[in-house]
């Protein structure tokens, strides 16, 4: 194996993870994925390979173990870079538990950079979050907008993984890309990995596919009250497999960076209200929903969504996917989780 393209990816059995760790093997990267399965399943690791035709090394480890994660570093190494996706990550949830979060989140970055910067790793890929703008005063938001506080537990641990990244890059070899996504969804055209959310779903888009395959009696939205043309929260949403491609594009630009700490917003510049996500979801797959109003959710910001020209300019990447798409390839995801 040709070490310097062997690229670790912390979290890889995750959504965005597994989806990155596919697009890096079809870019000549090979990964190394480690995950704790806390919010992951071991059967995503047969999709990747099911798509890749290739094994991917797999270890159980908990990116907060950082005698761990050294062993990892020692025996595994040397890393061309660390991709870091292991975290938690729903805003509702870290209202609920905020320690976990912080403990989880922040704790996890640190071990990281202490890895990389003992073994002298020097690329890193940070998976941020647009929850670090908080609630802006405009929108779209570009990656100069200034950050308001932030609105949940979660959207603060990254703000302090982000700055955690910025204060070590400073004086030292680190080249970091942080990557503020805003809404990921879909899944893989194959059908082969997706999102797989342990219990009860979180995230808007498993449980509208939840609900239509009956598996929820219905979906709740949290607030038609907000200041927005229908009333509902306006939100910024990704393919998942955009947002894959653009980590590849990350690290490959890192590769010829000097040390540096660069910051890019990856969104697909439109918004969308939660009632426009379900009309499309119903009208692409031919599926009802059935929806009942509720509560605004605490935590949630009114409307984001991104302006991502400087990914486009310097990383070279945009969307290529639309709603629809990532609608239909959930729903598709959905029914190969039921056969
Ligand atoms: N949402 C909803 N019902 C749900 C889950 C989410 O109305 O069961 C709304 C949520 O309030 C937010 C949008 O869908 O406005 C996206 O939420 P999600 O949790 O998917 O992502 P977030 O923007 O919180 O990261």
């Amino acid at each position: 194996m040709n070490s310097m393209k062997k690229v670790l990816v912390t979290g890889g059995a995750g959504f965005i993870g597994s989806h990155t760790v596919v697009e890096l093997v079809a870019a000549g990267f090979e990964p190394i994925i480690i995950d704790n399965l806390c919010n992951s399943d071991i059967s995503m690791l047969d999709g990747i390979e099911a798509i890749t035709e290739k094994n991917i090394p797999f270890f159980n480890i908990d990116c907060t173990d950082l005698d761990a994660m050294m062993d990892l570093f020692q025996h595994h190494g040397p890393f061309l870079g660390v991709i870091h996706f292991a975290a938690f990550k729903a805003v509702g949830e870290s209202v609920a538990k905020p320690l976990a979060y912080y403990h989880n989140n922040i704790n996890s970055t640190r071990v990281v950079l202490e890895c990389m910067a003992h073994f002298g790793v020097k690329n890193l890929v940070f998976s941020s979050s647009c929850t670090v703008y908080g609630q802006p005063k405009e929108n779209p938001v570009s990656e100069k907008t200034a950050w308001m506080s932030a609105s949940s537990p979660y959207g603060y641990t990254k703000q302090v993984c982000e700055r955690m990244i910025a204060d070590t890059s400073l004086g030292s070899n680190l080249s970091s890309v942080l990557l503020r996504y805003f809404n990921p969804i879909g899944a893989h055209p194959s059908g082969l990995i997706g999102e797989l959310p342990l219990g009860v779903p979180e995230n808007l888009i498993p449980y509208i596919t939840q609900t239509a395959a009956g598996l929820r009696s219905h979906l709740t939205i949290f607030g038609s009250d907000y200041n927005t043309p229908d009333g509902t929260c306006i939100r910024d949403y990704i393919h998942v497999v955009d947002l894959a491609k653009a980590h590849v594009a990350a690290l490959s630009w890192l590769e010829k960076q000097s040390p540096i700490c660069e910051v890019f917003n990856l969104g697909s510049g439109n918004g969308n209200s939660v009632k426009e996500v379900i009309d499309t979801f119903q009208e692409v797959n031919n599926m009802p929903v059935n929806v009942v109003a509720g509560a605004r959710r605490p935590g949630d910001v009114e409307q984001i969504f991104a302006s991502a020209d400087k990914a486009k300019e310097i990383l070279n990447w945009g969307c290529e996917l639309t709603l629809a798409d990532a609608l239909k390839d959930a729903w598709t995801w959905q029914l190969k989780l039921q056969e």
